[in-house]
């Protein structure tokens, strides 16, 4: 596990979280793994205030993985995060 500085740019694919009554989640409870191996994440919808979670196999996420990913984005976030600037 690692963290990323608040200051560095991270390239990822938002998961999408919306609510049944098709408003978006504008903030998070908390994310986590189920003992099946699931993604969950816990929120609250702000217009609604119903709690839900979604849960995703983790297989599943990986089908979500950006298919193209910007080597050099990639590497300069790498050599970023080693503290090298270009
Ligand atoms: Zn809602």
């Amino acid at each position: 596990m690692r963290a990323i500085n608040a200051l560095d740019t991270m390239p990822f694919r938002p998961i999408s979280l919306v609510c049944e009554c098709g408003s978006e989640a504008e903030s998070l409870h908390s994310v986590g793994l189920s003992p099946e191996y699931e993604l969950v994440v816990h929120w609250t919808c702000g217009s609604c205030g119903k709690v839900s979670y979604l849960v995703k196999t983790l297989s599943d996420c990986c089908k979500e993985v950006p298919e193209e990913a910007d080597t050099s984005e990639a590497d300069a976030f790498f050599l970023a995060s080693m503290g090298i600037r270009p």
